[in-house]
């Protein structure tokens, strides 16, 4: 269906019961060029393999920064073989490494990260964009809604109420392609300098900038995508 970008976002009558791939079928039904941005966290593993079983055949769009941990590219390849029906896009800002990190991560990642994807999105127009992030992961996301944005550009965030727990049990059970750092306690995974391993007792992202005030690379900040 097309919807006209002036339409008002209404959200569906969902909550806590609603099963993630119920959100995935509608948003697939109402929106006619959707996209999906995946790190291949646990998240990002599920969402796809249940966007794929709600029928999804779209992009899943990656952003390699240069810096990523070996294991994560692993886990995309793998994701890649698994999902032949999905058009994986990796999409890069080709810089040198310049060390920006150790003196500005805001400015890292909008020229590695944010940037690249805007420039993609640019191109691409999704009227909607897959998100796998979830109410537990951080203190930010608790109030996280099923649907962000406009009707222009949607952003659908169908695992808001999934707990790590209930994550971990789907992507066994579907025998899925995890990180392997993740078993080692990287809970959120971006890049190899500015992530690591969660203590017992925090949340799933305090391992991301550690030592720094931050805890979003800023994609989903003021509407960046
Ligand atoms: S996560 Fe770190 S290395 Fe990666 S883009 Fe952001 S600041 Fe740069």
């Amino acid at each position: 269906m097309n919807v006209p970008s002036s339409t008002i976002l209404t959200v569906p009558n969902w909550g806590k019961d609603t099963h993630p791939q119920a959100v995935i079928a509608w948003a697939l039904a109402r929106y006619h060029a959707p996209a999906m941005t995946s790190g291949f966290n646990l998240n990002g593993v599920v969402l796809i393999d249940m966007a794929v079983g709600a029928g999804y055949r779209g992009d899943v769009l990656f952003v390699d920064t240069g810096y990523h941990f070996r294991e994560t590219l692993d886990t995309r390849d793998r994701l890649v073989a698994r999902y032949p029906a999905l058009n994986f896009v990796t999409i890069s800002a080709k810089r040198p490494d310049d060390g920006l990190f150790r003196s500005n991560v805001d400015l890292c990642c909008a020229l590695r990260k944010i940037l690249p994807l805007q420039q993609h999105l640019a191109e691409l127009q999704p009227d909607a964009i897959f998100s796998a992030r979830s109410r537990e992961q951080t203190q930010a996301r608790q109030e996280l809604a099923f649907l962000e944005g406009s009707e222009s550009r949607v952003r659908v965030n169908p695992l808001i109420y999934w707990s790590r727990l209930r994550l971990e049990r789907y992507a066994r059970e579907r025998g899925l392609p995890v990180n392997p750092l993740y078993w080692d306690g990287f809970l959120s995974i971006g890049c190899a300098p500015c992530t690591r391993a969660v203590r017992p007792g925090e949340d799933a992202r305090s391992g991301r900038w550690p030592g720094q005030d931050k805890n979003e690379c800023g994609l989903w900040h003021d509407d960046a995508v």
